[in-house]
């Protein structure tokens, strides 16, 4: 019988990974280190999802669901990998609590770790309690309680979501592209107008990424069903009058200065490297990318590889993605982690 095979991380991709691996007959053991599975749509909790429109909580519940049922599948929570020894088809993982046990091949799915705003304290955040980001509306939203100023509990009549609040940076080091906020938070922004048909809800960019179909289901769908405003600018800051926030910049159109009243502002916060890579490329003897992600060999024949023989990787663990392309990214690598352990594993 050949080795299980060491998933790290439970999010999405680790998910996808371990199910479609125990779906062939392959033993997996999933280290995660929360004390839950579902990564960041379930443990930040997500509302409903790009681009489905399920909630967070069913779409990636399900997936949960399913691997905590499958008998293939050793789930190990509350845990990280201290030790990864040995060569592909023969590792031994050690975990912090001490067990070992043996693993042919591991899937690193380790994610991301949310940009926090108070890298950006020019735009308000830990000043006013009124500015938050997207992920405390996602729990605002899908916690059930509604939209609401944390201030005072009042429901805000003018919103202003700032794009790109710790990516396309440098002067803070984010150099990319977070990807899947331009589409976030068109989404965010019609089921806040759902939500409260009389607030009015701005959305403050330097390019607008809604890329491929999302154009038209977010971008144009957002102005054109829900009214949401879109104003090309650049932020200088979100001050207060006492009574409301307020947004300076230039409006990079027409060159001109412009200074709005809010009720609430909402950062739309990037995706970062996962603070604890560092360790992780220590412990299993892997080599990052310059801003941090784990790096993944880039020639069409071996995506997924790391630099470490049966060590693959997938998902927002090798910089900004979306859940599909992590889930399918997850896929390709059970798949090439599969290979690595030679034998087909329903064959056995
Ligand atoms: C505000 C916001 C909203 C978003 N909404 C959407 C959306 O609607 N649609 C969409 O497609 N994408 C969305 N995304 C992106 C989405 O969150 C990611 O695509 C997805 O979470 C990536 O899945 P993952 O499994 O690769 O990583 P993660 O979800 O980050 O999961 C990684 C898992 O690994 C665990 N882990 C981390 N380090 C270790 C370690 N050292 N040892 C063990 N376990 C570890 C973590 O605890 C976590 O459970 C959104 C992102 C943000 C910021
Ligand atoms: S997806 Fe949009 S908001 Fe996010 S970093 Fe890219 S351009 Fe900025």
């Amino acid at each position: 019988m050949t080795n299980p095979i060491l998933i790290v991380g439970g999010g999405p991709a680790g998910l996808a990974a371990a199910k479609s691996l125990a779906n062939v007959g392959q033993r997996v053991t999933l280290v995660e280190k929360e004390d839950m599975l579902g990564g960041g749509p379930i443990l930040s909790g997500y509302a409903k999802l790009v681009p489905t429109g399920e909630w967070a909580k069913d779409a990636i519940g399900g997936m949960v669901a399913a691997v905590t049922v499958d008998p293939l599948i050793d789930v190990r929570l509350g845990q990280t990998v201290t030790a990864f020894d040995g060569e592909a088809g023969a590792f031994t993982a050690k975990l912090s609590d001490d067990t070992a046990f043996d693993a042919g091949a591991a899937v690193l799915c380790t994610g991301f770790t949310h940009f926090d705003s108070v890298h950006t304290p020019e735009w308000g955040f830990g000043t006013f309690p009124d500015v938050v980001t997207t992920t405390q509306v996602e729990q605002m939203i899908s916690s059930g309680d509604g939209v609401k100023c944390p201030s005072d509990g009042r429901q805000p009549k003018r919103v202003a979501i700032l794009l790109c609040v710790g990516s396309r940076d440098r002067q803070i080091g984010r150099e990319w592209c977070s990807k899947i906020c331009c589409t976030v938070s068109s989404n965010l922004a019609m089921e806040i107008r759902e939500e409260l048909p009389d607030c009015h809800v701005y959305i403050y960019y330097m390019d607008i990424r809604t890329f491929g179909l999302y154009e038209d289901l977010y971008y144009w769908r957002s102005q054109e069903e829900f009214k949401v405003k879109y104003i090309k600018a650049r932020i200088a800051e979100v001050t207060s009058d006492g009574e409301k926030l307020i947004v300076k910049g230039e409006d990079t159109l027409v060159k001109r200065p412009i200074t709005i009243p809010f009720d609430m502002v909402v950062h739309a916060i990037g995706m970062d490297p996962n603070i604890d890579n560092v360790m992780i490329a220590s412990t299993f003897g892997i080599q990052l990318q310059k801003h941090g992600h784990i790096a993944k060999e880039d020639s069409y024949g071996g995506m997924g590889r790391t630099s470490r023989p049966g060590v693959l990787v997938a998902g927002a663990a090798t910089g900004p993605e979306t859940i599909d392309d992590s889930i399918a990214q997850a896929q390709g690598a059970a798949l090439a982690a599969l290979s690595v352990l030679g034998a087909p594993a329903a064959a056995e």
